[in-house]
């Protein structure tokens, strides 16, 4: 992992999920081999595969601390092209720095990570007014998740950390996207840890490579994805739990 500190210019960024987005580090460790965010290679000119680098804005607090008092509130997405809480953050403490500065602020958050690192920063997360702490699970198969998402947490670690969180009245999500295979006991795992579940499709193309090589090929079609996803559907509103739609999912029905 090549790891280079930098100074950014700005990090408070207009963001089209939220109203904004903060992302303290270029590149992702977690290397998950679906990242749409693997496009940032382009943007930085890094060379490096996806997931052999991250870049560090060591100045990120300070600048937040600078936007904050010049922009109009508003919902914040920590992060959005990294996982703010990969491995680099435990030297860095840059999300938890950041974090400090919207608490101060109150301003709105919504967290993503797939990393139980979250777990740190809990006693200032149940300080916000307004926040939700959301962790991606694409399967609750520790070999899938080994394949597609090589430098995250373990599953079981994921849906630990939500409970954690969710026992301690801090609101939680599941993002299950992209629906990876390998689903099954998720839909137990998580009813009692989560408020609401997203369920999508998304990039399946950018592992093409994964999927042949594995033979999993069948996992890519969209009658695969169609019927896991409203199987999972049905399964989480059984248990109460909102879903909420993605992009696939139209018209009251999953496509594509
Ligand atoms: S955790 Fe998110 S940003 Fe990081 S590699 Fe995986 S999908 Fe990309």
């Amino acid at each position: 992992m090549i790891v280079r500190e930098i100074i950014a210019k700005s990090v408070l960024a207009k963001s089209q999920i939220y109203d904004y987005a903060i992302n303290p580090y270029v590149g992702c460790s977690h290397s998950c081999r679906y990242c749409y965010a693997a496009f940032m290679r382009r943007f930085t000119g890094h060379k490096e595969k996806w997931g052999e680098f991250v870049d560090v804005k060591i100045n990120a607090p300070e600048l937040l601390a600078k936007e904050i008092k010049r922009k109009r509130r508003g919902r914040v997405w920590v992060s959005g092209v990294c996982d703010p809480y990969q491995a680099e953050e435990k030297k860095y403490t840059l999300t938890r720095r950041c974090l400090e500065i919207l608490l101060e602020n109150q301003w709105p958050v919504t967290i993503q990570t797939k990393s139980s690192m979250v777990l740190r920063d809990i006693e200032m997360l149940e300080q916000f007014k307004d926040i939700e702490v959301g962790f991606s699970i694409a399967t609750a198969d520790e070999k899938i998740r080994k394949l597609f998402e090589p430098g995250s947490s373990p599953i079981k670690e994921r849906i630990h950390a939500l409970d954690v969180l969710h026992q301690k009245g801090i609101p939680t999500f599941a993002m299950i996207a992209p629906l990876l295979p390998g689903t099954d006991g998720l839909i137990e795992e998580l009813s009692g840890k989560v408020d609401h579940v997203l369920i999508d499709r998304l990039n399946y193309f950018y592992a093409n490579r994964i999927y042949t090589e594995n033979d999993l090929e069948w996992a890519k079609e969209g009658s695969f994805f169609i019927q896991t996803a409203e199987e999972l559907k049905k399964g989480f509103e059984r248990k109460g739990r909102e879903v909420r739609p993605g992009p696939a999912f139209r018209g009251g029905v999953y496509e594509r």
